[in-house]
């Protein structure tokens, strides 16, 4: 058996980039996994085909993060179809950069409603599920701790809030075994991040180790935090960021 055999796992944002990685992560160490997405029908079908083909089960459902009603939605379907759920991966995300004196409210809004609102709406729903052994995996970011261009302060702001939201969810919810992390991840090749964009030179300039990182390698920390072995780790931020803020 793999090391995530019997568990059911929901990703958000999983159609493309960091969570289609962490998807199919979940399902190679033998979780039964569901997806959400907003947009991209198609590429959350990729998603599932992917995973259908090594074997593993999964499941899409369009769900908009920051609508509750589409949450909860997400969180009882994932339940009825696998019986249960062990693993709840925030990872849908939103970011927009522009001069403070020109950062419009409606995106202002619209960030702190996916990123921040989004990570409580689905740790609520999905907790009613969890018991002894759950596992709530938050994906921040490194700008978090460290945003060294201007434009970028309400990306870091929402980040900021996911790094504090998890130390106090890790207290609600350490007594009943369910532990909450948050992981920070420095430039990871995605739509969001194209490690061929206008940005990729100057951040690569930060980095120690000078490259992009993939999703998979991500991946691989959200599945080792999901398994038994991780079970003392609770509260943490954890970067995995090529050195970005050393
Ligand atoms: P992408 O923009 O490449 O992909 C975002 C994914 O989230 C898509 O699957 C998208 O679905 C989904 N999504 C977007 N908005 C919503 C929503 N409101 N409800 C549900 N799903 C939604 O982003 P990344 O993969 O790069 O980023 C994933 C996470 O990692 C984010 O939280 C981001 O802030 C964080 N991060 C990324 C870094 C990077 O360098 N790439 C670095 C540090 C952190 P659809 O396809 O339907 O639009």
């Amino acid at each position: 058996t793999k090391k995530l055999t019997g568990k059911v796992a929901l990703v958000t944002g999983a159609s493309r980039g960091i969570g289609a990685a962490i998807a199919k992560g979940l399902a190679d160490d033998g979780a039964s996994v569901a997806i959400t997405y907003t947009s991209s029908p198609q590429k959350a079908d990729e998603v599932v085909r992917a995973i259908e083909v090594t074997g593993g089960k999964v499941l899409a459902i369009r769900a908009d993060s920051a609508d509750a009603e589409a949450v909860n939605k997400a969180v009882a379907g994932t339940v009825k179809a696998f019986g249960r759920l062990d693993i709840l991966v925030n990872n849908a995300g939103l970011f927009a950069m522009a001069p403070i004196d020109e950062f419009k409210i409606e995106d202002f809004d619209r960030l702190i409603a996916v990123n921040v609102k989004g990570v409580f709406l689905a740790t609520q729903s999905a907790i009613r599920h969890m018991g002894e052994g759950g596992r709530i995996i938050n994906i921040g970011s490194v700008n978090s701790d460290s945003m060294p261009f201007a434009g970028g302060s309400v990306y870091a702001l929402t980040k900021g809030a996911v790094a504090s939201f998890t130390r106090g969810l890790a207290r609600d919810l350490g007594p009943r075994g369910i532990t909450v992390n948050n992981i920070q991840p420095g430039p990871v090749d995605t739509d969001m991040n194209p490690a061929d964009g206008a940005f990729a030179a100057q951040l690569k300039d930060l980095m120690a180790i000078k490259r992009y990182g993939h999703g998979n390698e991500i991946a691989a920390l959200v599945s080792f935090l999901a398994s038994p072995e991780a079970a003392f780790i609770t509260g943490a931020s954890i970067k995995i960021d090529g050195g970005f803020d050393a």
